[in-house]
């Protein structure tokens, strides 16, 4: 049997569960953090503590936030006419990057969890709702779905041009393309 020390063996499997980490990779971080560079491991910890421990979600629109409001909801700059529908708050983080969207935005992952009294408050004052989904047959049911239970609202809807390619993550759409397809949205 190889013998192993335990405590780097625990930080190796820590790393190595995270997302697309694998397990050379995590040994590569571990080895680093604890004979290279103690200080970056500490810094690492801590800031690991610190984001787990303080992130919760926005109470409005389910974006990432540290306060019961994240900080668009809480912006009176942005534009509370435009409520961009995204499947993750992972993509309202790149469509910010983009810099091409001044509105407000509405987290729905699953329609299963969607509350739909929630959402109907949320669309108070908007005019247009914008889905950023990436395209495929699963986005497509849910933009009916939503559509509908929103109909009664005098809304336009739209969704981001087919720019962004089908099946592809939001995440992974350079900003110039996410910009674009946001810019070019077409109707529903
Ligand atoms: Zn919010």
């Amino acid at each position: 049997m190889k013998p192993k020390i335990a405590p780097f063996e625990n930080l190796v499997e820590a790393f190595n569960a995270l997302p697309g980490v694998g397990r050379k990779s995590a040994i590569r971080l571990a080895y680093h953090l604890v004979m290279e560079n103690n200080y970056a491991g500490v810094k690492l910890a801590h800031a690991i503590e610190e984001g787990v421990g303080a992130i919760r979600t926005c109470t409005r629109c389910h974006n990432m936030s540290e306060d019961e409001l994240c900080t668009v909801c809480a912006d009176p700059g942005r534009d509370r006419t435009k409520l961009c529908i995204v499947q993750s708050a992972k993509d309202i983080l790149s469509i910010e990057e983009s810099g091409q969207y001044d509105g407000i935005y509405y987290v729905v992952s699953r329609l299963e969890d969607m509350d739909e009294s929630h959402l109907q408050a949320a669309t108070a004052g908007v005019r247009e709702v914008i889905f950023a989904f990436p395209p495929s047959i699963a986005t497509d049911t849910m933009i009916l779905y939503i559509e509908e239970k929103l109909s009664h609202a005098d809304l336009l809807f739209t969704r981001i041009a087919q720019g962004v390619p089908t099946g592809v993550e939001l995440e992974n759409v350079d900003m110039l393309s996410l910009g674009r397809a946001l810019e070019a949205r077409v109707r529903v």
